[in-house]
């Protein structure tokens, strides 16, 4: 392929706050924090980043706050490279945040969705031209399940393949799962689709057979330091890969690197093995770093290492 890969991310958009202090505070009570770090997040906007430094051609539809946290949004995915002409700006809500307290390496977290749920069927609609121009779609489950849905029913009209990172956890459609041409649990979401407590190879098995059963054409089971293990509609058998030994530091978006990897790796046309070596390889070099845009490895960064 003589062009970038072009990759559309549709998805969340979040900044996170993070607050430390020695202690949480009680109810009632205010307390002196130690430190206060602000991070770019959303698995929609991380996967969009990862796909970028590593050299895709990545527009991003999402939806944000008409706020200084919109902005900054835009602003930091344009630094880049990420094309956000297909961000909306809702007048109805803020932009989606995050405020993670940490105290004792332990942490309480209040998500407020905001603009990510304003993301609606129609806007999907106004962006067909971008998604029947792409190589792959990306979504997640950070946005409205029906967003999702018409996403995926654009991109199946126009022969478009998608992968579908089914995160967080939520329970999903035949139909759903039926369109998606690869699908990215961890093991916890795994759990949760299959219903099973995948304690061995046999409960893998049956899981993986299950989610086949709903006529998904791949699955790819990230499973942290455990590598993964994948297997295609076609043959069923189940293969694995194992993790790059790496020291890490902060697995934040590990996650979030490996389907962004995936995404541009199978849209610049390799066969999926290979993709997912890519994609191992990248969320690996990941956890090696703090904070999950941050930790992310550049095309260049990743030509330094045989994956
Ligand atoms: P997160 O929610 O932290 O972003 P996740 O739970 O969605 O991550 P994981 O299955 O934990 O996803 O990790 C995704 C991939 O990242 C793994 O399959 C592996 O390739 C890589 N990875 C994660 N943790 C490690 C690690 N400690 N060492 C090497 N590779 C890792």
């Amino acid at each position: 392929m003589n062009r970038k890969p072009r990759i559309t991310v549709i998805g969340s958009s979040n900044v996170d706050y993070v607050v430390r202090s020695a202690t949480y505070p009680q109810v009632g009570e205010t307390i002196i924090g130690t430190s206060f770090q602000e991070f770019m997040g959303g698995k929609g906007a991380n996967q969009a980043v990862a796909a970028a430094r590593l050299g895709g051609d990545v527009s991003f539809i999402s939806s944000v706050g008409a706020d200084s946290q919109g902005v900054q949004i835009k602003e930091n995915l344009s630094n880049e490279c990420v094309n956000i002409d297909g961000i909306y700006t809702s007048p109805n809500n803020s932009s989606g945040i995050a405020f993670i307290n940490v105290s004792n390496d332990t942490n309480k977290i209040t998500v407020i969705p905001g603009a990510n749920y304003d993301l609606l069927p129609e806007h999907i609609d106004q962006q067909e031209r971008l998604i029947a121009s792409s190589d792959i779609i990306l979504v997640q489950l950070e946005i409205p399940l029906e967003t999702v849905s018409k996403a995926m029913e654009l991109a199946t009209l126009h022969s478009i393949p998608i992968i579908l990172n089914p995160a967080p956890a939520q329970p999903l459609s035949a139909e759903l799962i039926g369109k998606t041409t690869y699908l990215t649990p961890n093991f916890s979401e795994m759990q949760a689709m299959t219903g099973l407590d995948l304690k061995n190879q046999q409960d893998l098995e049956i899981g993986f057979s299950q989610l086949f059963k709903q006529r998904v054409k791949n699955i790819i089971l990230t499973r942290g330091e455990d590598g993964v293990i994948f297997s295609s509609h076609s043959n069923q058998t189940l293969q694995e890969v194992k993790s790059v030994k790496v020291v890490p530091v902060d697995t934040t978006g590990a996650g979030d690197t490996f389907n962004g990897a995936l995404a541009y790796s199978l849209a610049s046309g390799n066969d999926l093995e290979a993709a997912i070596r890519f994609s191992n390889l990248a969320a690996a070099l990941s956890v090696t770093k703090n904070g999950a845009q941050l930790g992310m490895p550049t095309n260049e960064e990743m030509h330094g290492y045989a994956s």
